[in-house]
């Protein structure tokens, strides 16, 4: 293995920092074998992946994670691939919604790569909340423009740096339309995840808890649980077990959060947030309140409850554009309209259903009288009910049956039929 010894990890220290499967598809790249045997070869412990799917996590923070960092440093010799890997934030936050298990990349920046000799994958690139290229400002791609499969795992057997690992098609070719229109909100996200790569070993020697950082921004005098909940859409429970330590914030959470008490989220998790002025924090969070108008909401609530197909309380303070909270405090009657609509609909929505099928069980009997096939009513009953499943299907049956007995000349007497049916 004295080959890697000179291995050199790309973007160290940078925003753009390799990840460790993409170190794995480089050496593998460099030795020459494929990246299954590669993987084979360098792994020494006794647990292996025997699934590669497993290792689409490898880049995160468990198991599967520590085990190829530890392989890596072995046949390398490079001391921190635990910083290649997302591990520094698993007090903060699950792998789940942390990690994205698709390939994905930035065609643009996989260009620029390759202009200058020196392809890799950046570990940002795998966070799921990075959706945005902050150099590019294009949306990462996950649709390999060859094969167009859109799920495609990061590290196959036979997987190359820059490439499909399913179709081996170099990914950064120039096909894709250029200057999607980005929001700047989705850029400041990336940036903000960029910082993020670039405290990863000062986060990974500080370690502070999940259960610490929220403690220490959602307090009375920078932000009220109830309002913290509302700003970042979650439940006021939900506040209250991050600050009891039982559950813990997605990404998502702490940039909503940083960005609503106005701190950087490498700030944020390295627990240094003494700079947020706390009256200011408040008064932005007044302001947004008493610049609402109740007589607007109420207007915009009933034009919402008119115009959704399906209501639901969430549903309409978001078409409302209104928080569920500010109207629970202010103009409660709302709620009520909401849950009256909501019924109202539902029953609208019942009665129709039952027309609907009502008709089509009524057909269904005309056509088999038509057809000639009436040997007795349970028969007839047993099969409507089975082509229209209903509740009131052998009242309809019933009533049809009992217009076909009350006919002067009805089409059963050719028929024999039970008399006591
Ligand atoms: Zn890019
Ligand atoms: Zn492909």
């Amino acid at each position: 293995m004295e080959r890697f010894n000179a291995v050199t990890i790309h973007g160290m220290g940078t925003p753009m920092m390799e990840c460790s499967t993409g170190l794995v598809k480089r050496l593998a790249e460099r030795a020459p074998v494929s990246t299954g045997d590669f993987l084979r070869a360098i792994w020494t412990r006794r647990w292996m992946p025997g699934n590669l799917q497993v290792l689409a996590r490898a880049d995160g923070i468990s198991r599967p994670a520590r085990e190829l960092a530890l392989a890596l440093r072995l046949a390398t010799g490079i001391a921190h691939t635990r910083q290649l890997t997302l591990a520094a934030l698993a007090g903060f936050t699950s792998e789940a919604e942390l990690i994205d298990e698709r390939q994905r990349w930035c065609w643009a920046c996989l260009h620029g790569m390759l202009a200058i000799g020196r392809i890799w994958e950046p570990l940002v690139w795998r966070i799921r909340d990075y959706e945005t290229c902050h150099i590019h400002r294009t949306p990462l791609q996950s649709q390999c423009p060859a094969c167009l499969r859109r799920r495609i795992l990061p590290l196959g057997s036979y997987s190359r740096v820059g490439c499909c690992s399913a179709c081996g098609e170099w990914l950064g070719a120039e096909v894709y339309k250029p200057a999607h229109i980005t929001q700047a909100e989705d850029i400041g996200r990336s940036e903000q995840i960029c910082r993020l790569i670039t405290v990863m070993p000062q986060l990974s020697v500080a370690r502070p808890t999940a259960r610490a950082i929220v403690g220490s921004c959602i307090r009375p005098d920078i932000i009220l649980e109830r309002d913290a909940a509302t700003l970042l859409d979650v439940g006021y429970r939900t506040v209250r077990n991050w600050k009891a330590g039982t559950n813990i914030p997605k990404l998502k959470h702490y940039l909503d959060l940083a960005s609503v008490i106005s701190v950087t989220l490498d700030n944020l998790l390295l627990n240094r947030t003494d700079i947020v002025k706390a009256p200011q924090v408040s008064v932005r969070v007044e302001r947004k309140r008493t610049s609402i108008d109740p007589e607007l909401v109420e207007q915009a609530w009933r034009t919402a409850i008119g115009t959704l197909d399906d209501i639901s309380i969430p549903q309409v303070a978001n078409a409302a554009n209104v928080s569920i909270t500010y109207v629970r405090e202010h103009l409660p009657h709302l709620l009520d309209e909401a849950k009256e609509a909501r019924r109202q609909a539902e029953r609208a929505r019942r009665s129709k259903k039952a027309a609907i099928q009502s008709s089509q069980i009524s057909a269904c009997f005309r056509n088999l009288v038509q057809a000639g096939i009436y040997p007795s009513y349970d028969k007839i009953q047993e099969f409507a009910g089975t082509v229209v499943r209903a509740k009131g299907a052998s009242a309809v049956i019933a009533d049809e049956w009992s217009r076909l007995e009350a006919m002067p000349n009805p089409p059963f007497r050719r028929l024999v039929f039970p008399q006591n049916r």
